[in-house]
């Protein structure tokens, strides 16, 4: 039904729309509820390098154990919190809770953690990782920020500017998902990234498309050539490893190492992946 709104226009109110946002309302009060009734977990994806196959890090990635729900996976649930402003509690607590939980790793490997644009265009971003830093008493060295490029996209100088300021901290900045939208390269031109981390959509392709393989290849050259580390993100067979380490990439993550796991099963996954132990490997691939 169409109702005039008294602008001279008519203003329509579909069924279908009014449903969505109801939906959207009520996920909203269970993701208030939630952050509330502490049901947000992280989930650790080790990072390998290349050369030694040896564990230099782990990504902290987000998890919702819904009561009735079960373990929800963060694009199912990031976009809404991004938008009713969850976001930035939600992701201060990311940040302490992968500094101390990397303070406990056996053989201090790094952590990196996943920043929201929104937690970038906030003022208190540097202020966060400074108190989360300093909370654990984890060495700045041994976090990585990973960001995407819609941080970027807006070419606020404000961005660059905080960056900086997060790198005067001594922690790694990571560009996330390179080459997966329009302007990697650009981003790239606008701050000195320490890393880059190559969309799994190249590495999918790699043996199947000579373009991807080229991609990958160039993509690593440049990072030799910036002088940055570059990461091969969804490895998932012997295949790749190869394909990945022929190409030259510093570092992997996928699911060939192991998919991302509950933080208390880190301990014993640093342990196998340094003794080469097959079983805890195929547990942590979710093929045991
Ligand atoms: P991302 O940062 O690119 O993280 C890598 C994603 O690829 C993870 O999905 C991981 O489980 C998945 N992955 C890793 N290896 C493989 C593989 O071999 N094959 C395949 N098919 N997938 C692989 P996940 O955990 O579902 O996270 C999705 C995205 O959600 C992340 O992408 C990141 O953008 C976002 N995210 C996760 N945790 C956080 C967080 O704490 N804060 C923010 N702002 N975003 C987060
Ligand atoms: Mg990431
Ligand atoms: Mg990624
Ligand atoms: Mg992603």
């Amino acid at each position: 039904r169409a109702k005039a709104d008294g602008s001279g226009c008519l203003r329509f109110f579909e069924p279908a729309n009014d449903t969505r946002m109801h939906e959207r309302r009520v996920q909203e009060i269970d993701l208030r509820r939630a952050w509330a009734a502490r049901e947000f977990e992280l989930f650790f994806q080790p990072i390998m390098q290349v050369t030694t196959r040896r564990l230099v890090a782990f990504e902290a990635l987000l998890r919702w154990r819904h009561p009735e729900r079960g373990l929800i996976q963060p694009d199912a649930f990031i976009p809404l919190l991004e938008e009713i402003g969850l976001i930035l509690p939600v992701g201060n607590w990311v940040l302490s809770e992968a500094c101390r939980a990397a303070m406990l790793w056996p053989g201090a490997p790094r952590v990196a953690v996943n920043l929201s644009p929104v937690q970038l265009a906030h003022g208190g971003l540097v202020a966060s990782v400074a108190a989360a830093l300093e909370e654990s008493g984890l060495a700045a060295a041994r976090l990585e920020l990973e960001i995407t490029e819609t941080v970027m996209m807006k070419e606020n100088p404000a961005t660059v500017v905080t960056l900086e300021r997060l790198k005067a901290l001594g922690v790694r900045i990571a560009m996330d998902d390179f080459g997966a939208g329009y302007s990697s390269l650009r981003s790239l031109q606008r701050f000195p990234f320490d890393k880059v981390k190559i969309d799994r959509s190249f590495v999918a392709g790699l043996g199947q498309s000579q373009q991807s393989e080229a991609i990958v290849r160039a993509v690593t050259g440049m990072c030799v050539s910036l002088g940055i580390t570059s990461t091969a993100e969804g490895v998932e067979t012997p295949e790749q490893l190869l394909a990945v380490e022929k190409e030259g990439c510093t570092e992997v993550q996928g699911f060939l190492f192991s998919r991302p796991i509950p933080e208390g099963q880190v301990p014993s996954l640093i342990g196998a992946l340094a003794a080469g132990d097959d079983k805890a490997l195929l547990r942590g691939r979710g093929l045991l």
